[in-house]
């Protein structure tokens, strides 16, 4: 196919755009673990999640046999607002590259969430509001999550409770704003409307917060008022199912125009979005229809993959949500504090960990600066400003558009282009000041990690 045939920018018709979720654990021959019960350590029954999770939520979360899941036409309009998404051909990046390598990225940034994360949210928000529930509770961190779930529960009448890291509540006011925009009721974390939240602030009188309290703080939300539900933005099953969309609608397009990608790349923080790009693209792999090379991208500085161990873990600080076997760099990780480019989470999707057990994918770290590097010439030369968790995948996609220069090899590159980066002007700020700095954990950084792992029978022990 000549260069010419294949537009910058590949759209979908409304008809054309999945129907259906795919969930990839139905064609894995090992499936990702259970979760566990913190207390008992056995895998978990619907009749433990429901009180917690919404009971429709609760069952795709456990169900690893149906491979495809309608999407409920109420879902599909909202989609429609804002999807199907772009898939833009590289050229210009391509072109100064002086690569042979073909590059495509799917860019989720085309709403006012700025991110892929509100292809969960009103599917969470959906659910939510069949099930009769008032509202739904959550915690945010740096906002994105907030801001998506949000809109979704503005647009179903939902009451949206946010519990929003404090440091984040204080500095990032902007994105708390949105959500306020939204009709979202957002509260600092460490807050006095929880009994966890007034220990810990008896505890520790002027802390500014962390995710895990926000979490320990939104569940109790959720399961002490009538009517609520607690709901995660990225990790658990259920929200790498949503995100399959982004994956289907770049297999429909790529198939259009007979393109077979070689290499597919993206990010990972908690493996929401990776894992949706990558499903029915794995899927064909795990039924041998097809191979690819699929490359998950983190932080240097929180190497979950690549340093990390595979056990039981925490999902949360607290130690309130269920345990999820994991690659883990334990729940009392903290990355530096000169870490500015997202991508935090300690732990990554139980599916992708299985999948990465299994040898089915590789994974990368990569240093902030020079992810930040890949950011500044990407949006220079193809125009978008992309979130500095994106430009994980971005620096990858570059990396190996210039080995294929090396080599002569004209392979295709996909990634994902989850969100924009207008909110993450801080940390751009430090790089363009040339403040911004690696920080590589040692081994002894990781250890203490480790070393808040749960040891019981089974697990490490
Ligand atoms: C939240 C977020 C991520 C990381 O989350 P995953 O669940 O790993 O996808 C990546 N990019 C953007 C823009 C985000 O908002």
């Amino acid at each position: 196919m000549s260069k010419n045939e294949i537009p910058y920018k590949i759209y979908l018709e409304e008809s054309e755009m999945p129907k259906s979720w795919y969930n990839l654990r139905a064609d894995m021959k090992n499936k990702p673990a259970p979760l566990l019960h913190p207390g008992t350590h056995q895998p978990l029954k619907l009749e433990e999640l429901t009180p917690i999770f919404c009971e429709e939520l609760a069952k795709q979360e456990l169900d690893d046999k149906t491979p495809y899941i309608e999407i409920p036409e109420d879902i599909r309009n909202f989609y429609k607002m804002y999807r199907p998404s772009p898939l833009v051909r590289a050229y210009c990046l391509e072109q100064q590259l002086g690569t042979p390598a073909k590059i495509y990225y799917k860019f989720e940034g085309n709403n006012t969430s700025g991110s892929h994360k509100l292809n969960s949210a009103i599917a969470q928000a959906y659910y939510a509001k069949k099930q009769g529930l008032k509202g739904v509770t959550t915690e945010t961190g740096a906002g994105q999550w907030g801001t998506a779930l949000s809109m979704a529960c503005s647009y179903f009448g939902l009451d949206c409770q946010v519990y929003m890291v404090k440091v984040s509540y204080e500095q990032k006011p902007f994105r708390r704003e949105v959500m306020r925009t939204y009709g979202a009721k957002v509260t600092p974390s460490p807050s006095n409307t929880t009994k966890v939240g007034r220990a810990i602030l008896e505890q520790f009188p002027g802390t500014t917060g962390s995710l895990g309290c926000a979490i320990s703080e939104a569940v109790e939300a959720a399961t002490s008022q009538e009517g609520y539900r607690y709901v995660l933005g990225s990790v658990l099953a259920q929200v790498l199912l949503h995100q399959s969309v982004i994956g289907l609608e770049t297999m429909t397009a790529l198939d259009k125009y007979g393109v077979k990608p070689d290499m597919i790349i993206g990010c990972a923080g908690g493996g929401s979005n990776l894992g949706g790009l990558i499903a029915p693209f794995m899927g064909r792999k795990l039924r041998g229809e097809a191979d690819y090379q699929i490359i998950a991208v983190e932080p240097a500085s929180c190497p979950s993959f690549t340093r990390g161990i595979y056990a039981y873990d925490f999902c949360d600080t607290g130690h309130v949500c269920p345990l999820a076997k994991m690659y883990t760099l334990g729940s009392e990780f903290i990355p530096s504090a000169n870490h500015a480019g997202g991508l935090r989470y300690h732990g990554l999707s139980s599916v992708l960990s299985q999948l990465y057990d299994d040898k089915l994918m590789e994974a990368r770290s990569v240093e902030q600066t020079s992810v930040f590097k890949a950011a500044e010439q990407f949006a220079r030369i193809e125009g978008i400003l992309p979130a500095p968790e994106s430009a994980h995948a971005i620096r990858v996609a570059i990396d190996e558009a210039l080995k294929c220069k090396e080599t002569g090899e004209e392979k295709t590159i996909v990634f994902g282009l989850t969100g924009t980066g207008y909110f993450d002007l801080v940390a751009y700020q430090k790089f363009n000041d040339g403040e911004m700095n690696d920080y590589i954990p040692t081994d002894a950084d990781l250890k203490k990690g480790f070393d808040t792992i749960p040891r019981f029978p089974g697990n490490l022990e």
